[in-house]
């Protein structure tokens, strides 16, 4: 099996994708850590670069192919913030949903649309870029947080049409609409037919 290190910190991301590709393509691809602590400087200036980053980061430590996303939360009425700072908009995840809800607390309904995006890049052992995929979802910023699966801002990220948020998911049904999904699935494709 296609071994691919996977260049992030985040235990979720891994089970995320892990969950998803038994869904999509089992027995195709095999995801594993880096070793050791993971922390690049991601001072892209788009979720692609971050992506990139990270993903050349990971090929250099394992010597093997290697993929990482980065992801943010676009908000409209803060005119896209917190976006690519989203993972540095406040120190710890409980203080991010906090600064959030006070950001939007004049935000009437039907002007909190937001939206995840992930971006995520493949690179080869010897830094080359091989592929890029984006996944997004629409939603809206929910007025208090609901919901505990999923991660991150996913609490406060409604999505009228299943009339709940990201964390009112499980796992299972996430990963049949979310963002990362969104990219995943074209990048998978991508792999076994190039790798
Ligand atoms: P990064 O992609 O790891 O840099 O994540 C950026 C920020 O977005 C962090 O605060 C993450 O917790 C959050 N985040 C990343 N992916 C998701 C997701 O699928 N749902 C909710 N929040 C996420």
């Amino acid at each position: 099996m296609q071994k691919i290190a996977l260049g992030t910190s985040n235990p979720h991301k891994l089970q995320e994708i892990n969950e998803m590709l038994k869904e999509i393509h089992p027995d195709s691809v095999e995801f594993v850590l880096v070793d050791g602590d993971f922390n690049p400087v991601e001072n892209g200036t788009t979720f692609e670069e971050n992506s990139y980053i990270k993903a050349l980061e990971a090929a250099k430590i394992m010597n093997i192919p290697a993929l990482a996303d980065d992801t943010g939360l676009c908000v409209d009425a803060l005119n896209g913030r917190p976006g690519l700072y989203s993972a540095r908009y406040a120190p710890d995840q409980p203080s991010k949903i906090k600064k959030l809800l006070s950001e939007m607390k004049d935000v009437k309904q039907g002007e909190r649309n937001a939206c995840f995006v992930c971006a995520m890049t493949l690179v080869a052992p010897d830094g080359k870029k091989l592929h890029t995929s984006v996944g997004k979802i629409s939603g809206e910023i929910a007025f208090e947080p609901s919901g505990e699966h999923g991660f991150g801002y996913d609490p406060l990220f409604f999505i009228p049409d299943l009339n709940k948020t990201m964390a009112d998911m499980t796992l299972a049904e996430k990963n049949t609409l979310s963002h990362r999904a969104r990219a995943l699935k074209p990048m998978v494709e991508w792999i076994l037919e190039n790798i």
